[in-house]
């Protein structure tokens, strides 16, 4: 046991990045602090390169250790002390919450913040602040899948099956998943199940690291992958591989989709995504006649305008070959983020609150406000989603301060240069961060965040699977964690309310004492999670039942789980769907083209994805000494046919244009991309900066931007 007010010198813990949630031991002693991989169900004792490597930013020069606020003379970030900047925070929330109404405040999360953290932002966007503008960085990552799997199973959870599931699948398939570049201990489970006389079948438009271990790969245009489905299915009716019991008795809706699918013969799909008939045929027949069989999808599926649509179009194919709560078999999404799914259940998105609840849900609103202790009506209705968000900040009628906490859309948001623009245009912008990212940078003012070994909390991973996080050792002097600040920034506000009459709110506001926020805002994660299992008592994503105690009894809890003495959920639908009447629906969707498409002017498909040794915005990743040598800059990956029509040789600075900005990367030449499309990482700002160009046309259903394919021009630069 640790001594009281001691912290071990040792703990078990996870990898502070992607949503694997790698286990690992940190050790502390006189050499610093130091990584250990660890034996847990999702990693086996493996780590990739980041998670080797998380230790660094621990004590890296470039943390922040203190507040920096904007000087108003110079229009520099100078530091200053905590009670000066949030001093200025709250004095820049209540001018513009006075002038402009509540609204004009918003918040923007993100999908590596702890589930305590995910609850206790949403919480004081809709109770501090009582804005309802607030949604998180997850929108960018696995939206589309979560808007699938809520309208097909009634549920939202990346994986309803245990990972392990993976090793003994009869056919693999993934569609827009990378796991050998994006969570390399996955492809243990790979590497078994093709071990086990498995099929690996990957539908990628570039020969991935991933699909070369594939015994399959289709190479598709980019944004066809719908298409490639309708093709599948229709090939299995016609061949009568169609599950008819199970869809007769656990689904609905069957008939409009097979009517749809009809019309996408093998031909027709080869003709669009250049996928030939063969490998279509024998795609559909390992799905078709194998014995356990999984479906996968990741962002390539989902980040397109239509990528609700793509996902669903997997879903309807794996319902109908009968997989979801098969046992060994089923529909799923590899989730990015480290805490892409706990971040998605606790009210960070801008139309949910705490448990999956909906915002618009009066039971659930009665609940929510029930726990937070006020009235029903006081909370606000549905915000819009990120990009929308983000696009309105500084227009007239749009947000004119913004709070950001773990995210950098400067260089994560599509048509960045655009976004980068609103941001400056605010009359105030907040950012809470450990680094200064490029979007702290613009800020008016930054307060330094503690780490992941720095505080206690839960995540949640891929799988559904609640994880510990172990603090090794307090914040530095100078550092305080996300939930303190929220904590202080409540009870500011809460002293600085008095006023807030304006016309353009709804409900009168009540003045509370600064004593009351504070206790509303907990800064100890123990005490949020204790009230986030209560909030989420009864919805989809229930922790009524998840004790910090029980977690470290079983290596994790997968929800849902409502009672501490009743079991927890590894696999869903193995009788039911969570929706209404049981059933798992179908619905009838249609190849569109993307948002852009290839003309004279820009004659390139684009498209965005990651590499091994980056993560996510690069903020961390950019200033971690072996993966910056491992992967320094950007480049844009081109095929040696194209490469030559456009005399760019291997390395030299090509330019790449699309109709909202260029960006500058060296050029890779690479057999494995198609000789119609270009490709560059998206963890690179300044002048490398990818989603310069990207296209800010998003999901009509999930808000998705359409990351995954636009229409540039390259040429060397
Ligand atoms: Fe594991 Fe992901 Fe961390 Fe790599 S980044 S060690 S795959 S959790």
């Amino acid at each position: 046991a640790t001594p009281p007010g001691l912290l071990p010198r040792e703990v078990a813990t996870h990898c502070p990045y992607c949503a694997l949630q790698c286990g690992m031991t940190l050790r502390s002693d006189d050499a610093g602090v130091t990584v250990h991989p660890r034996q847990f169900p999702t990693n086996r004792g493996g780590l990739c390169q980041k998670g080797w490597t998380a230790a660094e930013l621990l004590d890296h020069p470039e943390r922040l250790t203190t507040p920096l606020v904007r000087d108003p003379a110079s229009g520099e970030l100078q530091p200053a002390s905590w009670d000066t900047a949030l001093d200025r925070v709250v004095a820049g929330i209540r001018a513009v919450q006075d002038d402009a109404g509540r609204d004009s405040v918003a918040v923007f999360g993100g999908g590596g913040l702890t589930n305590e953290k995910a609850y206790a932002l949403g919480k004081f966007a809709r109770i501090g602040l009582r804005t309802r503008n607030i949604d998180y960085n997850g929108r960018f990552c696995m939206s589309s899948a979560a808007a699938a799997g809520m309208c097909a199973f009634g549920i939202d959870r990346g994986l309803p099956f245990p990972l392990a599931d993976l090793g003994r699948a009869d056919t693999l398939l993934l569609v827009g998943a990378n796991p050998a570049e994006t969570m390399p201990p996955l492809v243990r489970w790979l590497t078994e199940q093709r071990r086990n006389g498995g099929k690996l079948i990957v539908i990628d438009p570039r020969v991935t690291a991933t699909a070369r271990q594939a015994d399959l790969h289709l190479q598709p245009l980019p944004g066809t992958d719908l298409a490639v489905a309708n093709a599948l299915l229709h090939i299995a009716l016609t061949e009568g591989w169609v599950d008819r019991a199970y869809v007769a008795d656990r689904t609905t809706g069957f008939d409009a989709v097979r009517r749809g699918v009809a019309a996408w013969w093998p031909a027709r799909a080869e003709q669009l995504s250049g996928v030939p008939v063969a490998d279509l045929e024998a795609t559909a027949r390992a799905l078709g006649t194998a014995g356990r069989v999984i479906i996968l999808t990741a962002r390539g599926a989902e980040q397109h305008a239509k990528g609700v649509d793509t996902v669903t179009a997997y879903v309807n194919l794996a319902l109908a070959l009968g997989l979801p709560g098969r046992d060994g078999s089923g529909y799923g999404c590899l989730t990015g983020q480290g805490n892409g799914q706990g971040g998605r259940e606790h009210g960070q998105k801008a139309d949910q609150l705490p448990g999956y609840r909906k915002i618009d849900d009066p039971a659930a609103r009665e609940h929510v406000a029930g726990v937070w202790g006020v009235p029903a009506d006081e909370l606000p209705g549905p915000g819009v989603p990120a990009y929308q968000l983000l696009d309105s900040l500084g227009t007239p009628g749009g947000p004119r301060a913004l709070l950001v906490f773990g995210s950098n859309p400067v260089v994560s948001a599509p048509r960045a240069a655009r976004i980068e623009g609103r941001l400056r245009d605010l009359d105030l912008l907040v950012v809470a961060d450990l680094l200064l990212s490029e979007t702290a940078a613009l800020a008016d003012v930054v307060l330094p965040t503690a780490q992941w070994a720095e505080e206690d909390g839960t995540m949640t991973n891929l799988e559904g699977r609640v994880l510990r996080r172990r603090a090794l050792r307090p914040p530095p002097s100078g550092v305080r964690t996300d939930l303190a600040i929220i904590s202080d920034l409540a009870a500011r506000l809460a002293g600085a309310e008095s006023t807030d009459a304006n016309p353009a709110d709804a409900n009168p506001a009540s003045v509370r004492p600064a004593a009351v926020a504070a206790a509303r805002f907990p800064a100890d994660p123990a005490t949020v999670f204790a009230e986030l299992r209560r909030a989420s008592a009864g919805g989809a994503a229930d922790y009524a039942g998840i004790s910090w105690d029980r977690i470290d009894a079983d290596d994790g809890v997968y929800w849902p789980c409502p009672t501490e003495d009743g079991p927890d959920t590894p696999r869903l639908f193995a009788d039911r769907f969570a929706t209404p009447d049981g059933r798992a629906r179908f619905h009838p969707v249609d190849h569109r083209p993307a948002a852009e498409e290839v003309c004279a002017t820009y004659p390139l498909h684009f498209t965005t994805g990651r590499v091994l040794a980056q993560y996510q915005s690069g903020t961390q990743t950019r200033r971690v000494a072996a993966l910056r040598r491992a992967a320094p800059e950007a480049f844009v990956e081109l095929h040696p046919d194209l490469a030559a029509r456009l005399d760019i040789d291997d390395g030299d600075p090509v330019r790449v244009t699309s109709r909202r900005g260029e960006f500058s990367a060296p050029a890779r030449l690479s057999a494995g991309i198609r000789p119609d499309t270009v490709f560059a990482p998206f963890h690179y700002a300044g002048k490398g900066r990818a989603n310069s160009v990207t296209n800010d046309a998003v999901d009509p259903i999930s808000g998705m931007p359409e990351f995954k394919i636009c229409a540039v021009r390259v040429e060397k630069a």
